[in-house]
């Protein structure tokens, strides 16, 4: 098992990523690489230079530069953890591991499990679901909550759209149901991507075919990453696309919510 390894961020009072009040872990790295992602920063594994400011590539000056990511020990993450515990008690809260995709540092993210759960802490993990069966096996008993993000089931259009293809997503999804595991399904709506009537339809009769699904939360486009695409010098694939309306969202809900599920807007 490693001690260290490499993250990008820890957000402390986080009160979106799963129940209470929360310290949220962000892994750097990641094995999709979706159009929308508004966190371009963690996707590589390794720490990276991006601008300080904005502004184009070429004017700035090497000193207008900082490294994102950095190397941690497990013992340093669990000292930032544990600052917090009476919150996490007082309030139902806990630790939420998320990236970048946290299963992409799969010996850091055991020690960090292990350590979390010998001390008594509630761990969310937020995940993609993009890993070797094996290795998604190994972490389900230290996990008391899966935010799992579900994008796009087809197959062709998943790789399209993310680099990668859908099968490991939703066959590690299906084990989780079948263990009965506590499960909140995160579907990003991306207009013309995520929300089209066939995909609708797909997601609404896949997660209808699995059991203990708590909740499933619908989270509306935003062009929080614009500006950070800019200054990592890489493309904005969706730079076009609008963020969807309050009504759309609606009725998604809504067409979601006809299907039995329990559904809720943002999350
Ligand atoms: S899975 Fe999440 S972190 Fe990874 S590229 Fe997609 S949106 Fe970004």
């Amino acid at each position: 098992m490693k001690d260290s390894g490499i993250i990008f961020d820890i957000k402390k009072f986080a009160i979106h990523d799963g129940p209470g009040i929360r310290t949220t872990i962000f892994l750097k790295g990641c094995s999709l690489i979706c159009w929308w992602c508004h966190n371009p920063e963690s996707q590589k594994l390794e720490p990276e230079l991006i601008l300080k400011s904005k502004g184009s590539i070429d004017n700035q000056l090497a000193d207008s530069m900082e490294t994102i990511g950095k190397e941690i020990t497990v013992d340093e993450v669990l000292e930032e953890i544990e600052k917090d515990k009476i919150f996490y008690d007082e309030s139902g809260g806990g630790v939420t591991f998320s990236g970048g995709e946290a299963l992409m540092q799969p010996e850091f993210l055991t020690s960090l499990l292990q350590r979390c759960k010998e001390k008594g802490i509630h761990i969310a993990l937020d995940t993609s679901g993009y890993a070797q069966k094996e290795i998604f096996e190994k972490f389900i008993e230290f996990v008391d909550l899966f935010l799992y993000d579900l994008k796009i089931i087809d197959n062709a259009k998943h790789t399209y759209y993310t680099g990668v293809s859908s099968d490991l997503i939703l066959s590690n999804l299906e084990l989780l149901s079948k263990k009965d595991k506590h499960v909140i399904i995160r579907i990003p709506i991306i207009p013309g991507i995520t929300d089209t009537e066939e995909n609708l339809s797909q997601l609404s009769d896949f997660i209808k075919s699995l059991r203990n699904i708590h909740k499933v939360s619908l989270l509306p486009y935003n062009k929080m990453g614009e500006e950070k695409y800019r200054r990592l010098n890489r493309v904005y694939k969706t730079e076009n696309t609008k963020s969807p309306s309050s009504e759309r969202m609606i009725e998604i809900k809504n067409y979601f919510e006809k299907s039995g599920l329990n559904v809720e807007i943002g999350g």
